[in-house]
């Protein structure tokens, strides 16, 4: 049987009584921390969730994790200082057309260098590649929608989420029309092993510079009313229970005040009260909202400038700007940092983007078809966190309204059509019934040292799937379009 053959037999009906089916899935959230914060930030609902877990191609699925390591590996090396200099010239480019924010960044970074060179070489990435099913031809195969290096989230929630699912399955609240077999919805570990990265950076910390283990502690920053604070909590408190290591959260502003650069042996230590912090973990300014002031891009250099590792440091961060992403689908850039007999992998999950405001062929070719042909690309600024995409016939009017200078600050790239599917989402106590997209995460953790390139340790950490309503543009969860779903492997 093929996928959507298997798919016809989706929805799984809900059972004549919804009410109990309502009432497990929000006790078991509240109980085990599959929940958000609200506007009042003593209270907390349970986390958007999809009652049932989406079928998804298992092909599909194992190629998306398989491509994972790969992925580590080129971005731990494209944020090394071992290869001429090959971001520094995008990023020199690209800084002009968005002097607000990658301009700024840009400038953060090289503040940051001392002699040339980052204080401390290791670097952590927790990174999130992002695929939706392409289905031409009626060959499944995962498609890249973009990497993530910075602040990614729902590592801690997905982990939940897929246990949820299990639980529902195996009591039977789906309803005896529900048959799903336990091993084809599988669990992600997202939880414990972005733990373990955090954990692995902090102990090569501690090896590095002879730190007491009971006097060091990670520092995770982050926004001061972030609603999404529970699934940064659940990697803390694991942290905690498997590793002994303490996080203490700070927003970065508050960061420049409570806590302090001492200079030990000629380093420049950062300390929260007596603890030496071994890794500073970010879940704050991925976006240009959080740098209100000027005080604020000097509390990020204040973070960076230190022996601290950085997860992420600037310039990973930058390494994740939607322009990298489409120079690396150029074949002979790809081929300066992976070998011919590697790129398979990564190279197959690749559609067409095209670059804007250049006059190279790629530059005019894009030009043409976001007037032609829209509907078939979405545009894209160098900006994370959802919401921020022109789509389809927006585009060209978007494009008429934009100062030439600015063009080279966007993408074009060719819109991915995932499978339909129907199903039944759960905000808030609300049962929202209908056809929805689906996009599968994996995510990856790797640290490395950006001065020779060396991988210190590269893992698969788990995935998650998001999944909205097929009628909304964009999937982002915490800005409310979509919602945290589980798979089962058809
Ligand atoms: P962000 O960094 O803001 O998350 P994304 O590149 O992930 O930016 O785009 C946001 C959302 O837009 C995605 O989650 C997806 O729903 C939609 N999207 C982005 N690129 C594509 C694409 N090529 N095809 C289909 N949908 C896309
Ligand atoms: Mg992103
Ligand atoms: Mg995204």
């Amino acid at each position: 049987m093929t996928f959507q053959e298997k798919i016809k037999e989706y929805p799984v009906t809900l059972p004549a009584s919804q009410g109990p089916l309502l009432k497990s899935v929000q006790d078991w959230a509240f109980s085990n921390g599959l929940t958000m914060l609200t506007d009042d930030p003593a209270t907390a609902v349970h986390a958007p969730v999809t009652l049932h877990p989406s079928p998804f191609p298992r092909s599909v699925f194992d190629e998306s994790i398989e491509a994972q390591r790969g992925f580590n590996t080129l971005y731990s090396k494209i944020s090394s200082f071992t290869n001429n200099n090959w971001l520094d010239k995008i990023i020199d480019k690209l800084a002009p057309s968005d002097p607000d924010f990658t301009g700024k960044l840009w400038e953060t970074h090289k503040l940051s260098l001392v002699d040339g060179k980052p204080i401390q070489p290791l670097t952590l990435g927790l990174f999130r590649s992002d695929y939706m099913i392409d289905q031409k031809d009626g060959n499944l195969t995962p498609k890249q929608v973009e990497f993530n290096t910075v602040s990614v989230s729902f590592g801690g929630l997905t982990s939940k989420v897929a246990d949820l699912h299990r639980y529902l399955a195996a009591t039977g609240a789906y309803g005896d029309d529900a048959k799903f077999d336990l091993d084809d919805i599988p669990r992600s570990n997202s939880i414990s092993e972005l733990a373990n990265g955090l954990a692995q950076a902090h102990k090569a910390y501690v090896a590095q510079n002879g730190a007491q283990k009971s006097k060091t502690a990670v520092l995770a920053v982050v926004e001061k009313h972030e609603k999404n604070a529970i699934d940064q909590r659940h990697l803390e408190y694991q942290l905690w229970d498997n590793h002994g290591i303490v996080t203490h959260r700070v927003s970065m502003l508050e960061a420049t005040k409570v806590t302090e650069i001492r200079d030990l042996d000629g380093v420049s230590r950062l300390y929260y009260n007596d603890a030496e912090v071994s890794v500073v973990y970010f879940r704050e300014g991925y976006s240009p909202d959080h740098f209100p002031t000027q005080a604020h891009w000097d509390a990020r250099l204040y973070l960076e400038k230190n022996r601290a590792i950085k997860c992420p440091s600037v310039y990973t961060q930058l390494a994740g700007a939607k322009k990298v992403q489409q120079i690396l689908t150029d074949k002979s850039e790809l081929l300066k940092f992976v070998s011919e007999k590697d790129i398979g992998p990564l190279v197959n999950t690749f559609v067409e983007i095209l670059p804007l405001g250049e006059d190279s062929e790629g530059g005019k070719r894009a030009e043409q078809l976001a007037r032609t042909e829209p509907e078939r690309f979405v545009l894209k600024p160098q900006r994370e966190g959802g919401g921020n995409n022109i789509y389809k016939q927006d585009i060209p009017g978007f494009l008429e309204k934009l100062p030439k200078n600015e063009w080279s600050a966007y993408i074009l790239m060719e819109l991915i059509n995932p499978p339909v599917i129907q199903n039944h989402i759960l905000r808030k106590g609300e049962l929202f019934t209908g056809d929805t997209l689906s996009e599968l995460g994996v995510f990856g953790t790797v640290l490395w040292n950006s001065e020779n390139g060396e991988i210190l340790h590269n893992d698969t950490t788990g995935w998650l799937l998001r999944t909205k309503l097929e009628s909304s543009n964009e999937g982002g969860v915490a800005a409310g379009f979509g919602c945290i779903d589980g798979v089962y492997l058809v």
